[in-house]
């Protein structure tokens, strides 16, 4: 009894500190619109770095020929070749490869990390079939998706300003990205030219408005979180260049950095960000994104082990260990419909070590999965409904009948994967907006959208165009 009286007041505890009304996402929603007008103005102190990304034009449909693209972002790279066509044949060709990055280059050298990427991009160039063409004399060229926040100075340059997801290589910050990777192709070999290096939501934001003209900003949940979205270059105050043609500005909001007092944080998020290899920084990331998900899961199951016995006298060696419940394997439990939830159960079985687990312990968890997904989507709704605030999609324009069509493109493995959690963004994206503007806003899954937007953006700023 006693212990029954423990689980339900650890529960009861998480319920609350996790909770996220409704009312609690519109501030939440107005503080980030706060804070990316300070990020526009240039305020050091601004928590979201509104980053301009350079591109000011996206991707027309006329774009055409042989380009790569290669993708660094969190677990995995991806290296990209594509043939595009133009406005008749679009996408005649596109190949692709996806390398896992081995973790000790993650924490290594950065002269280490990009000699492997340069060394697969050149394996990959090897394999290029007779369906590529690449005109005579010209260099081959490459557009560069980097997914952590990045100063730029051009669309083909930039330098790091940190790192986050679980990368920490000393001597990078402060380096362009870009020579790093040219000379490191030139290592190898390989005679490449890198005409665009853009942020995984800038890529996505180009590969979304290429199959869709109605797209405007892109959001991903992956690894990590961010957005980008398109701006009236006249409503940046920090840039000083001219005034670009089309009036528009792509800016990555590199919204994972949001913190504010109204975000639900527990004593979990606290003692997790505590121990991250970043304490303090992307606290709305860690609240969200797939890195962190399993995580905090099995932070508050270690709780229910120590305080209520929740897996018998004993606490779970294997459950003490950081990170071992992956977002992956907690999306599985979380899905598991069965009356006796079996596949919970062998996963715990896996993961805890616990063989066997009564019905209820299983219920308690599936629960608890429910509970933290539940409020990463949410707050990643209140997300995406502050930039359609910002841009004025959030209600019918004054003066109109109705709301333009309004499309958002979302990518990453969290998102693709992880229903529940998909589900619940969009069900909450829903009731941020209301009926009416909801009905013409659209939430659109696009798939690997950052390389091939990557491959568009390299093509409209290629050297030859
Ligand atoms: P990245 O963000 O590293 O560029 P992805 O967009 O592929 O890469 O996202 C990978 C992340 O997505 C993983 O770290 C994991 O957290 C999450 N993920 C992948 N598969 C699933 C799944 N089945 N359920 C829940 N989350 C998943
Ligand atoms: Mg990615």
């Amino acid at each position: 009894a006693e212990r029954k009286r423990r689980v339900a007041a650890v529960i009861e505890d998480v319920e609350r500190s996790l909770a996220t009304p409704t009312a609690l996402l519109r501030s939440i929603a107005d503080a980030m619109v706060t804070e990316m007008e300070r990020g526009l103005r240039g305020d050091i102190h601004a928590q979201l770095k509104m980053l301009i990304s350079y591109v000011d034009n996206l991707p027309t449909g006329d774009e055409h020929g042989l380009f790569y693209a290669l993708d660094l972002g969190g677990t995995n790279f991806r290296v990209l070749r594509v043939q595009l066509g133009g406005r008749e044949k679009r996408v005649v060709k596109q190949q692709y490869e996806e390398v896992s990055i081995p973790p000790h280059l993650m924490v290594g050298t950065s002269m280490e990390l990009f000699d492997f990427i340069a060394a697969a991009l050149a394996k990959f160039v090897d394999t290029e079939g007779e369906d590529f063409h690449l005109p005579e004399g010209r260099q081959r060229e490459l557009g560069f998706t980097f997914s952590f926040p990045v100063n730029q100075t051009s669309i083909s340059s930039g330098t790091l300003i940190k790192w986050t997801k679980g990368f920490s290589i000393n001597g990078a910050v402060g380096e362009d990205v870009v020579s790093e990777l040219s000379r490191a192709m030139e290592r190898q070999g390989l005679d490449m030219k890198v005409t665009a290096l853009v942020n995984d939501t800038v890529g996505t934001l180009a590969g979304g408005r290429y199959n869709d003209n109605d797209v405007v900003a892109a959001v991903i949940l992956g690894t990590g979180t961010n957005a980008a979205y398109v701006e009236h270059a006249n409503a940046i105050p920090k840039w000083t260049g001219l005034l670009p043609k089309s009036g528009n500005m792509v800016i990555n909001t590199e919204w994972g950095s949001f913190k504010s007092d109204k975000l639900p944080l527990s004593e979990y998020d606290r003692v997790m960000d505590f121990e991250s290899l970043n304490p303090g920084e992307q606290i709305y990331e860690k609240m969200i994104s797939g890195m962190y998900l399993g995580e905090i899961v099995r932070r508050i199951l270690l709780k229910l082990a120590h305080y209520a016995s929740l897996f018998g006298d004993i606490v779970p060696p294997k459950l003490e260990q950081p990170f071992v419940l992956r977002t992956p394997d907690m999306s599985a439990m979380h899905h598991d419909s069965s009356h006796d939830l079996k596949i919970l159960g062998s996963k715990l079985k896996d993961i805890v070590g616990i063989a066997d687990t009564s019905l209820e312990v299983r219920y308690i968890t599936r629960h608890i999965c429910d509970l933290v997904a539940e409020r990463g989507a949410r707050l990643a709704a209140a997300g995406i409904y502050s930039i359609l605030k910002k841009i004025g999609r959030d209600k019918i324009p004054t003066g109109e009948s109705k709301m333009p069509r309004t499309v958002v493109a979302l990518d990453g493995g969290l998102y693709e994967h992880y229903k529940k959690f998909s589900s619940c963004v969009e069900a909450t994206l829903t009731d941020l907006l209301g009926d009416e503007a909801s009905s013409s806003v659209v939430a659109k899954l696009a798939n690997d959208g950052s390389g091939i937007g990557a491959a568009l953006l390299a093509a409209s700023h290629s050297q030859y165009a």
